[in-house]
């Protein structure tokens, strides 16, 4: 990726004369099954972005209140875009279904009322699931019906497509428009892509200048990204396995609560069970043996797979685990 970055042909990108962002934006696109890309600085940025172009200040935006625009984004639809967030508890572990939406879509005007702007969904989740696409089929008919389009926060996208042993494009055709992030599982430094009609990537331009997110000759940080589109993919599917091997072996320590079944992608969570052992002096334990993991949050201690972290990475993380409980 270094090497990429040094070589790449570069031009303004404000004025879409960066060769290496026009390839980049046109791969995304193709893959996904996209009009057009957009490359965004990042993946908060690409949700923010789509945010602004298809809201008008005031409307209602349809989100499960574990998703990422909730809990991590700092408060920015309703900063920037003046979003209602309207915040869902999902019956589902952790996505909404037709169901959770379908009360809470607005379907009469009335001056009382916002309006229903947007339906966002995640894929995969933050929990490290993922959503069927039937199930994401069946909330964007439901929002189609009223006119109301839907926004896919794919950051980890292509982990969800290997999880669910699908096509991309399969995926992204539930939603009108895609954010997904070049960084994380597939190994770039920088950068996301929101993708959608050449309609809406022509609104979106306008959107990232008016965030700032207009960058010149930025093509050094998309040669990074056709790097990660083109090689990074192949990855995850260890990354899955590492994961799997991680559960299962976490699981079988005493005093770690664990759900198999949860494990879908490159994520693990965990908790501990009695002993008088915390979650916060694990996560302190692990990072003296440089072993970093999230902090305790609603589904319990989070572990990552990825390009940085080999099987022996993983038995290290086991045996630290196992030395901490006994301790
Ligand atoms: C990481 C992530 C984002 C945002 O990505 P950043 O590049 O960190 O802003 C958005 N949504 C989900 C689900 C994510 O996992």
């Amino acid at each position: 990726m270094r090497d990429a970055m040094r070589d790449a042909e570069v031009g303004d990108d404000v004025c879409e004369e960066d060769p290496t962002v026009n390839r980049l934006q046109e791969l995304a696109a193709r893959m996904i099954g996209k009009d057009a890309s957009l490359f965004v600085p990042s993946g908060t940025f690409a949700n923010q972005c789509a945010i602004g172009v298809l809201i008008r200040p005031g409307d209602e935006v349809i989100v499960s209140e574990t998703a990422h625009l909730v809990e991590h984004e700092a408060g920015a639809a309703a900063a920037l875009s003046g979003a209602h967030v309207r915040a869902v508890t999902p019956t589902r572990r952790s996505y909404l279904t037709a169901e959770d939406v379908a009360p809470r879509l607005r379907i009469f005007e009335d001056v009382h009322c916002p309006r229903t702007g947007l339906v966002v969904l995640e894929n995969a989740l933050s929990d490290g699931t993922v959503m069927p696409v039937e199930e994401m089929s069946r909330v964007r008919a439901l929002a189609a019906a009223h006119r109301v389009p839907v926004h896919l926060d794919g950051a980890r996208l292509f982990n969800a497509a290997l999880a669910l042993g699908v096509d991309v494009r399969e995926i992204c055709a539930q939603a009108d428009t895609v954010a997904f992030c070049l960084s994380k599982g597939l190994g770039a430094p920088v950068g996301s892509l929101l993708s959608g009609t050449a309609e809406f990537v022509r609104q979106a331009r306008r959107r990232r200048k008016i965030m700032g997110g207009g960058m010149r000759q930025a093509g050094v940080l998309a040669a990074p990204g056709i790097v990660a589109l083109t090689d990074g993919l192949a990855r995850l599917e260890e990354d899955h396995r590492l994961a799997r091997l991680l559960a299962r072996r976490l699981a079988g320590i005493p005093g770690v609560v664990l759900d198999l079944a949860s494990v879908q992608t490159n994520m693990v969570y965990c908790h501990l069970r009695g002993q008088g052992k915390s979650e916060e002096e694990l996560v302190r334990f692990l990072e003296q043996r440089h072993i970093l993991v999230y902090p305790p949050s609603t589904w319990g201690i989070r572990f990552v797979t990825s390009l940085e972290v080999d099987e022996e990475g993983v038995e290290a993380a086991v045996g630290a685990v196992a030395d901490y409980l006994t301790s």
